[in-house]
Parts: structure tokens; sequence; C-alpha cells
């Protein structure tokens, strides 16, 4: 019996919960019965976006992407979406159903489980399927703010092992987003000048034509990895097809370095993107979180994260590796 998630807000503390309980039912796939392997198109709902070879037909095999909505999504479509809606959760407004969309990014139609192991064109093709479902929404209009990510392995939070990533987007710019989005916004960009001699930088991990890779200067995880883009932009959805192709270049050498210093760890991959409507003069970044540490009391109690690893010491050991 779907039941409709929720925004809960609690005036007492300010904090803003997605209550859906949908959620609990998502199978944990593994093996033979995974619903994201080629010629299991029927236990999913229908793409709304596939590469698909020539001659193929929709949610039939032959693909090397395909998009399809989330089955077990944190939020209600968008198609439901009432004019004027409030969707941000408030003291005046402390609930409401959440309204949204999720996506769900099929990366290769073999039962791969590891992003790094995809054939580069494989993966350059997700990745313009991240590009184009972001053009998709944005132009769409109904949403202002989407975000790509990935979760690979389970501490990570992957409930399907299959090589996958995600999109979910909200009516509403999550604050903590507004929060992190006032601050890269300021002139000259600051990524723009370290990107102009980014060796020289103690943090300083790995660079190719497009793009600079660097620990942040306060990582929340040791081997907390930042890839920048050379060329000022503030939207993901911007990025050239070059970018794209480049991206993964970058990419694939940060997870092997990651791989190689901290032992194959579980990931999250998160793409910073400015909302759909903005001004401010904001440079994308994607965040790569090896999940080399735990979150326990001290940290939900504080919001404050203990990293027992300098910045400078894993950009050393991940330039040697
Ligand atoms: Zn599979
Ligand atoms: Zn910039």
């Amino acid at each position: 019996m779907a039941q409709v998630p929720e925004w809960r807000f609690d005036p007492l503390t300010g904090r803003r919960v997605l209550i859906s309980p949908d959620r609990a039912d998502r199978p944990r796939a593994v093996g033979p019965a995974c619903p994201f392997c080629e010629g299991h198109e029927a236990e999913t709902p229908p793409e709304v976006l596939a590469y698909r070879d020539p001659g193929s037909v929709p949610n039939g095999p032959g693909w090397q992407v395909r998009v399809v909505p989330n089955r077990y999504a944190a939020v209600r479509t968008v198609e439901d979406l009432p004019e004027g809606y409030l969707p941000a959760p408030t003291d005046e407004a402390p609930w409401g159903r959440a309204y949204g969309i999720a996506e769900v990014f099929v990366e290769s139609p073999t039962h791969e489980t590891v992003f790094r192991n995809l054939s580069h064109a494989q993966a350059t093709t997700a990745i313009r399927a991240w590009r184009n479902r972001l053009r998709y929404w944005r132009d769409d209009g109904r949403l202002m703010f989407a975000q790509v990510f990935k979760n690979e392995g389970s501490s990570a939070g992957a409930s399907v092992e299959h090589c996958h990533s995600q999109l979910i987007g909200l009516p509403f710019v999550p604050p903590r987003v507004i929060e992190e989005f006032r601050f890269p916004d300021m002139h000259p960009c600051r990524f723009c000048s370290w990107t102009v001699n980014p060796r020289l930088d103690s943090r300083f991990v790995s660079e190719t034509d497009m793009f600079v890779a660097q620990c942040p200067v306060a990582p929340r995880f040791p081997g907390e990895t930042r890839i920048i883009p050379k060329q000022h932009s503030a939207t993901f959805e911007n990025a050239s097809d070059d970018e794209a192709t480049n991206l993964v270049h970058i990419l694939f050498d940060v997870l092997r370095r990651i791989d190689h210093v901290f032992s194959n760890p579980d990931y999250n991959l998160i793409v910073r993107s400015a909302p759909f409507r903005h001004e401010a003069n904001f440079h994308w970044w994607i965040d790569v979180m090896p999940r080399t540490a735990t979150t326990a009391g001290w940290e939900w109690g504080t919001g404050l994260l203990i990293n027992t690893m300098f910045p400078e010491r894993a950009a050393e050991l991940l330039r040697a590796a």
C-alpha cells in the first residue's frame, strides 16, 4: 500500500526530514535477479531516456545506458505538483507532501558493479545522460534544484549493486545548498584562481586538460577529493561533450588512486551544481567521498565532523598512487 511521502519540519531544531515509507520496500538486488540487467527491462518503470543500438525498441534489450523513474522514489511525482504550492517545510507549514522527481541511471547493460571498470565510452555515455536529464528538468521549469549522485557499495547506501546513479529534483532549494552556494560566490572566483597553477598547492591530486582534482581544505573523510572544471561555469548541465569525455579520465584516475590508497572503499559521488535559477557567481564541482570513516554520536550531536587525516597527507598519498 503506497504511502505519500511527506516533509516534516521540527520548529524546535529547524530540522527538515523527508518521511518516505515506500523506500523501506526497496529490494536488495544481487546477482541473476538483478532488475537493471539487460533483458529485465520490464522490471523497471518505462525509460525516460536511453542510448540504444539502431533498430532496438524502447524498453527492450539493445541499450548502453537507460534512465528510468525510481520505482521506490523518495519523493512524489512532480505531475501532481499544485500551482502555488509551498513545498519547503517551514514553521508555518511544518509538514507537507514531498513533491519532486527521482530517476535512476542504469550505467551498463551487463552486470558490472564497479563504475571505474566500465569502458571509457560507456562511462561517458552515463555522464552525458546525467547532464541531459539535468537540462531536461531545468527546461521543464517546475523544479528549482536537482542533484545527481552515485552511491557505490552498501556502506555508501547502495541497495542495488549493478552500476547506477541517481537524480533527485525538488521544487525548492535545500537550505544547506543555499548556505554552501553562498560561499563560492566571490570575485574573483577562488576555483578559477586555484586552477591556474594547481600543482603548487599541497592538496593537489591530479589534473587533465579540463579538470583538476584536489583534496578540499576541510574534508569530511580521509581521501575525500574534489574535481573542479578549469572552465568557469555555474552548472554541470552546461558542460560540453568534450568536458563529459574528459571528466571520465579524471574521475577514473581519482577513483583508481582512492582504491589503491584506501583499499577499494565504498564511496559517494555528488555533483555540486548551482540551482536551476540562480544569479550567484558559482563554479560547479564534483565531490568524491570515500566511506573511510563512520559518523557517530559526536557528529550527530554537533554537526561537526572529525577526520583522522590531514588533506595535505591524503593528497600526498593519492599523488603517489
Ligand atoms: Zn545487473
Ligand atoms: Zn570559477
